[in-house]
């Protein structure tokens, strides 16, 4: 049987493959630009892209740091840290106005060959990383160090770059005219543009896109390959294919930066979510889902604090009669069914802001705020007529013998009363209108007896 996670998975996949295949066909079919453009343009674009990548790197920074287990993050992070940092060195050596323009965009050149090699080796060791997450690592340490060293040469390369005084010892595009040259042209963008293919495979094949997270990684995996398939189209570093690529980049990140915002607060909802189950649970009893002894109690105490005189409080107890004559003859389960019966039946009878509680085996409790002693009796006296006439004897199991109930009503206006007090009054009456033969509700007066100690 297919599960809800793997039709997801599917979706993903087959959204990433159409993208995909989307973008090749309008690569493919867009005819090709001949004109040469200024590179007045790239220090925007490098500024844009550079910032969101320091910004997806600090979310990621961030995500592992609230969830330490996800290791493969931390290559992740650093590598989106480090193409921002390098896209900031490529912006200083654009406005170091020292040096030749063809030397500068041969080194922004380099940097981009550099950001490449660093980001994919960066990418793989995240998904090595994630492959192994649930074994125990043995070369953890020693993992996370060569990420660090890895990073910390790439950036020391490009520093290097950028404080170069004369000519460039490796030449990636002809100085005078922006061409690309071999193996600049050829040979790295054929070997980066393997190396990405490598990564979407992995990244298919070893998380099977199975959230947003991944589904966004394989989102900047494709940007790359469109990237590198631009740069194999156009033989100039100053045409229209180089700002395409650069514009790629940005959305890619764009891309990224929602689905990691979106991924926020999927997760602030789901955990949400979780403790508003987690709470009404530790509130409310499991078996009729009536509000527990606790909670009643506790609501009993803010509310008496709001009483007065024009606003008085009143409270119902209320037990079943002969309860354990039902127990006794038709079992425990059957006792059960009865208590959850007359759970829905006093419910009904009451408004919205009531607290109906189940304070204990067959006891239950109602509160009123702003009721009048009168109204609260009114209320009894519906609540007990009608679980009288819902629950009549029946043969089919439902009710093994008419169920009847006894209930103690008692109102207050005095705010400084303990709830306690105000219960024990409301336990007295309940206790007298059983004395008085059950099936009734008793008003509490200050003449009744204590309640007998159970
Ligand atoms: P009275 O009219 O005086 O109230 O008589 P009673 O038999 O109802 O006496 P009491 O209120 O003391 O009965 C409590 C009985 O309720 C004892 C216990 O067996 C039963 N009981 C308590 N909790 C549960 C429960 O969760 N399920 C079931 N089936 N029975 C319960
Ligand atoms: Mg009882
Ligand atoms: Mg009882």
């Amino acid at each position: 049987m297919i599960t809800t996670q793997q039709k997801n998975n599917k979706k993903n996949i087959t959204f990433f493959l159409l993208l995909s295949l989307g973008a090749f066909l309008l690569l493919w079919l867009s005819p090709l630009n001949p004109n040469h453009y200024s590179l007045s343009l790239y220090p925007v674009i490098a500024t844009f892209t550079g910032a969101l990548h320091i910004q997806i790197g600090c979310f990621m920074i961030m995500n592992y740091l609230s969830y330490r287990k996800n290791k493969h993050l931390l290559p992740l992070a650093c590598a989106f840290h480090s193409s921002g940092i390098l896209l900031l060195i490529a912006l200083y050596i654009y406005f170091s106005h020292s040096v030749p323009q063809g030397i500068i965009f041969n080194d922004i050149a380099i940097l981009h060959s550099l950001r490449i090699i660093l980001t994919t080796g960066l990418f793989l060791v995240a998904l090595y990383l994630y492959k192994n997450e649930k074994k125990q690592q043995k070369y953890n340490q020693a993992i996370v160090c060569s990420v660090f060293l890895w990073c910390f040469l790439h950036l020391a390369v490009a520093i290097f770059y950028s404080t170069h005084p004369t000519s460039p010892s490796l030449q990636m595009i002809n100085l005078a005219t922006y061409e690309w040259l071999y193996p600049a042209h050829g040979l790295f963008t054929a070997s980066f543009l393997l190396l990405w293919l490598g990564i979407v495979f992995f990244i298919i094949r070893l998380t099977q896109l199975k959230n947003q997270f991944w589904l966004s990684m394989s989102l900047v995996a494709l940007s790359n390959l469109v990237i590198l398939m631009t740069l194999f189209k156009y033989s100039y570093m100053n045409s229209f294919g180089w700002f395409v690529a650069r514009g790629v980049e940005c959305l890619g990140s764009m891309a990224v930066m929602t689905v990691l915002m979106s991924d926020i607060f999927h997760r602030f909802k789901a955990s949400r979510q979780a403790y508003e189950l987690s709470y009404e649970n530790s509130v409310r009893d499991p078996m009729t889902r009536l509000y527990n002894r606790g909670y009643f109690y506790n609501s009993l105490s803010n509310e008496i604090k709001k009483s007065h005189q024009r606003n008085p409080i009143s409270i119902i107890f209320c037990d079943i009669d002969h309860f354990k004559s039902v127990n006794d003859t038709w079992g425990h389960l059957q006792g059960d069914r009865v208590i959850i019966k007359l759970a829905e039946l006093m419910l009904s009878q009451v408004r919205d802001l009531d607290v109906v509680a189940r304070i204990g085996g067959e006891e239950f409790a109602v509160m009123l705020p702003d009721c009048s002693v009168e109204n609260a009796q009114d209320i009894a006296e519906r609540m007990r007529k009608h679980i009288e006439r819902a629950t009549p004897a029946s043969t089919n199991d439902d009710f093994p013998r008419p169920i009847t109930v006894s209930l103690g009503i008692v109102s207050s206006v005095d705010c400084e009363i303990a709830a306690e007090e105000l219960a024990d009054r409301a336990d007295r009456a309940l206790y007298a209108a059983k004395n008085q033969g059950r099936n009734r509700s008793v008003i509490f007066t200050g003449d009744l007896m204590p309640s007998p100690v159970v």
